[in-house]
């Protein structure tokens, strides 16, 4: 990955970066040539050095080769589900509260983005995915970045149906019908432990927290996280004209313990009153 010091070395990705900052990832092999807009350029110039260096096509075309960044596998990808971006990636993480060496069920695999995230923040992650032909994309983009002996498994099985033979210390969720999932979360998680979910519609965010409320989960927080990128050129700086509106809303719940025999309210209406008061936004910052 990017920055592991080095030169560059037949045989690994690189990222080359036109002059308008347009890039593309490419396997650098002993006397490969790469064909790019304006003309081509031969590996055996960009084997040996050092990354940031800039190379020239044999139209003079200059291009500036790093080891990318996982924003950048992740946005070069080849997929066949849509996958999650970087900016959601972060927050996702966090919202796990990852820690190295936990276990993390991951489902659906989709093309293997989130796997790769999960990866990268040390967790070992057991995949469901349904579709045979992305299992197979995922396990094969997430070793060819992170190599062979990842501790990723990826099982053909529906999620919903069920979880069995693993122990899961987190759970992420990433496929139409979450609240599916919920009833079996709650059975493989630890009290404390954590869900997070993503959706892209609001209408499946609201029967999502349906099911955490019903199923004993609290502490149900929604988010979406808006990214503006900036331009900045000489006496031009201000926001990019264009931003992505909209790709998902971040659901993040925590299983509750079982209030014990004659002992108060039943967890699913302690998380009922919480759910109608914590709901991410301006009105909620001072009540954290
Ligand atoms: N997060 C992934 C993309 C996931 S797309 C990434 O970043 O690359 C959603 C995936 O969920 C699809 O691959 C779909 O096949 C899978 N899926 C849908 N329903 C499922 C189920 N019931 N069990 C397991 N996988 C499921």
């Amino acid at each position: 990955m990017a920055g592991t010091g080095g030169v560059l070395r037949s045989g690994e990705r690189v990222l080359l970066v036109d002059r308008r900052g347009r890039s593309s990832l490419v396997r650098l092999r002993n006397g490969g040539r790469h064909h790019t807009h304006a003309g081509v350029l031969a590996h055996d110039e960009v084997i040996g050095a050092p990354e940031g260096v800039e190379v020239r096509t044999d139209r003079g075309a200059a291009f500036v080769v790093f080891r990318p960044t996982l924003s950048d596998v992740v946005l070069h990808m080849p997929r066949g589900a849509q996958v999650i971006y970087p900016k959601d990636l972060g927050p996702i993480l966090l919202a796990l509260d990852l820690r190295p060496g936990m276990t993390v069920l991951e489902a659906g695999v989709g093309s293997g983005a989130l796997s790769l995230a999960l990866l990268s923040a040390g967790a070992q992650v057991v995949g469901y995915e349904v579709r045979e032909d992305f299992a197979a994309r995922a396990e094969e983009n997430v070793r060819s970045v992170l190599g062979r002996d990842v501790p990723y498994r990826v099982e053909i099985r529906d999620v919903y149906e069920g979880i069995s033979g693993t122990a899961p210390a987190r759970i992420v969720l990433d496929l139409p019908e979450p609240w599916r999932v919920v009833p079996h979360a709650a059975e493989v998680l630890a009290p404390g432990g954590l869900l997070v979910s993503y959706l892209p519609s609001i209408v499946q965010v609201r029967e999502l927290w349906s099911a955490l409320v019903r199923c004993g989960f609290g502490r149900c927080r929604t988010s979406e996280i808006l990214e503006r990128t900036w331009h900045v050129e000489g006496q031009s700086v201000r926001p990019d004209h264009r931003m992505v509106a909209h790709t998902g809303f971040l659901t993040v719940a925590r299983l509750l313990s079982p209030a014990p025999e004659g002992l108060g309210d039943p967890p699913g209406a302690a998380a009922e009153a919480s759910a109608d008061t914590e709901v991410a936004g301006p009105e909620s910052t001072g009540g954290e």
